[in-house]
């Protein structure tokens, strides 16, 4: 890693600057996380898959990032390539009745451009803070919809080269998708159908509004903590009933809007973000005999403890 030529071919593959030793606190809507070894962008596909060759070529892992709404990275970070998407990569269009967008771009961009454009079927997704790529990756949904069900194909990017893929080779399934080892989303279509537009701005401020009543506001916090288990009870249930919301370690906490959020107030770690999740997860094992498996994805040196 301290291989000088390294950082100067990661610059040369991005065609801009190769940081270093980024803390993930800054790059995560929960706020903790040590530092990122190097963060790059990639404005294009090609660039993309020059970075993706690059960090091959040293052995180095990669990680792409969007908008860090549902990652918990360990505190002394993690030492390999983290990529940012940008320029082309964050550009949305028409196509059809569709949209053909970059990754990048965010869900919330995404919902009204297709409501600008009398396009229905991403109202749901008004206020989910991530990107279009970190959507495909998690198979992200709400109120019934899944990003899924809206993709006809997606590009992805792999070392030295880029692919298209159809929605049918991608498995979507509840909050997750088959992309090939190492694949980032570059590009993404989506096929939606007309609409109304007045229709679609009304239900799209119905959705917000229910988001608003249900979930913690203008507080630091990571998607939902454990997806929901199979049955009728949802996790978010099952964690109130445990009593979960009152639980807290050091500055991280249950929400109080919704016990499947956790909540930063100000200096948490990612271990005492971990260790809240641990203690929630066997308050419900057992309360109910269910073992909660996490939605928020991992990075680094950190996991929940194996449950006895
Ligand atoms: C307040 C709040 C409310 C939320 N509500 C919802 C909700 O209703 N429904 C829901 O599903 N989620 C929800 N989330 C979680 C989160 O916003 C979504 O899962 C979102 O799609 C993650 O996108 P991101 O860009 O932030 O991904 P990140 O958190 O940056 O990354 C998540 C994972 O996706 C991967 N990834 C990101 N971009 C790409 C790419 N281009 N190619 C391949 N892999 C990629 C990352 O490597 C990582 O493994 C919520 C989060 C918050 C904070």
């Amino acid at each position: 890693m301290s291989d000088p030529g390294l950082r100067r071919d990661l610059e040369r593959a991005a065609g801009g600057p190769a940081e270093i030793d980024i803390p993930f606190s800054r790059m995560t809507t929960i706020g903790c996380g040590g530092p990122a070894a190097f963060v790059v962008a990639a404005d294009g596909s090609q660039t993309l898959a020059a970075i993706l060759d690059v960090a091959r070529g040293y052995h180095l892992p990669w990680f792409v990032l969007g908008l860090g709404s549902n990652l918990l990275v360990a505190d002394d970070g993690w030492p390999g390539v983290v990529i940012r998407l940008t320029g082309k990569l964050r550009e949305c269009r028409r196509r059809g009745d569709g949209l053909e967008c970059g990754a990048g771009v965010s869900l919330p961009r995404v919902a009204r451009l297709a409501w600008k454009e009398g396009l229905t079927g991403l109202e749901p997704l008004e206020g989910v803070p991530g990107t279009l790529g970190g959507a495909v990756a998690m198979n992200a949904g709400a109120f019934g919809m899944s990003i899924g069900d809206k993709v006809t194909w997606v590009e992805v990017g792999l070392p030295g080269k880029v692919m298209r893929l159809d929605a049918g080779q991608l498995g979507f399934a509840y909050r997750s998708c088959r992309l090939p080892p190492g694949a980032v989303v570059s590009r993404v279509a989506l096929q939606l159908s007309a609409g109304d537009r007045d229709d679609i701005r009304r239900s799209m401020k119905v959705y917000l509004s229910r988001r608003e009543t249900s979930q913690p506001r203008g507080v630091r916090t990571f998607g939902s903590i454990f997806r929901n288990p199979a049955g009728d009870a949802g996790a978010g249930e099952l964690l109130e009933r445990a009593g979960c919301k009152e639980l807290s370690c050091g500055a991280a906490a249950v929400s109080g809007a919704h016990a499947n959020f956790i909540v930063n107030g100000g200096g948490a770690t990612a271990a005492d973000v971990i260790a809240l999740m641990d203690t929630c997860r066997r308050r419900v094992h057992q309360r109910f005999g269910i073992v909660l498996e996490p939605e928020v994805r991992f990075l680094g040196d950190i996991g929940l403890k194996e449950m006895e």
